[in-house]
């Protein structure tokens, strides 16, 4: 079977259940949004997909091979974090090639497929910058640009513009759009935003309290929502 299979999935930290029996199928190129308060438990299941972290229990599975023992560095996913995680030492241009240097990837093809992301993200100007000479928003955009050069089967995106000012995170929601629909990669996307979920995704997944309160999309979600809880949290009339 193609696509991401969660099966069942548990987090303990400690005696805390943080992720409690979530299962959840994820088509190939399909856009999902995690949705939830704060706390509810989405960054951990992010993780826990990107392999950063494992489940206490329950199994992940991608194009139906079961990855829960293997490395993040092996499942074919790139992260993308809130914090953008760069490093302040390197130019935009080695930000990029990190991490792409010491595997099978030729040198040219490195090269063209850093020209490729800048070019699509229109950070070309900043190739020999630091990230501390840059925007939020270009710094945001070099995280998702490390991301697209390793050509990953599927990004998982960890509130990628909740630290951007309210008019910047418009535009760059566009930009996702965009991107999403030229790349076909599948993408998870946290969210606490709503409107970036309605707008964004295919499906939306509401978490509460680490579990699973609805799936569905954002109409479905809107018309019929399964509880007080998902329609209050997606401003559905209820
Ligand atoms: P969200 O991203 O939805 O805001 P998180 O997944 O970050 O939520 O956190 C879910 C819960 O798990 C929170 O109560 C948080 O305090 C707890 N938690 C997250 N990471 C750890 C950790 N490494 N150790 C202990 N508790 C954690
Ligand atoms: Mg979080």
């Amino acid at each position: 079977m193609s696509g991401l299979e969660l099966r069942n999935i548990v987090k303990n930290f400690g005696a805390v259940e943080v992720i409690r029996d979530v299962s959840l199928h994820v088509n190939d190129g399909e856009f999902v949004a995690f949705v939830g308060p704060s706390g509810c438990g989405k960054s951990t299941l992010l993780r826990l997909i990107a392999g950063l972290d494992k489940p206490t229990g329950g199994s992940i599975a991608i194009d139906g091979k079961d990855v829960t023992a293997i490395s993040a560095a092996d499942r074919g996913l790139a992260m993308v974090f809130q914090s953008y995680a760069l490093y302040p030492h390197m130019s935009v241009r080695e930000n990029l090639a990190f991490g792409l240097e010491n595997t099978k990837v030729a040198k040219a093809e490195i090269e063209a497929r850093i020209t490729d992301a800048a070019r699509m993200l229109e950070i070309e100007p900043f190739l020999q910058r630091r990230p501390g000479q840059l925007s939020g928003g270009q710094r945001q955009r070099v995280a998702i640009g490390r991301a697209i050069v390793r050509r990953p089967d599927a990004f998982l995106l960890d509130e990628p513009l909740s630290n951007l000012d309210a008019e910047l995170r418009v535009s760059m929601r566009a930009e996702l759009a965009a991107l999403h629909a030229r790349l076909k990669a599948t993408m998870i996307y946290v969210t606490h935003d709503q409107v970036e979920a309605m707008t964004l995704a295919d499906r939306i997944v509401v978490l509460r309290g680490g579990r699973i309160e609805q799936v569905g999309t954002p109409l479905e979600l809107y018309n019929k929502p399964a509880n007080r809880f998902v329609a209050g949290f997606i401003g559905a009339p209820h």
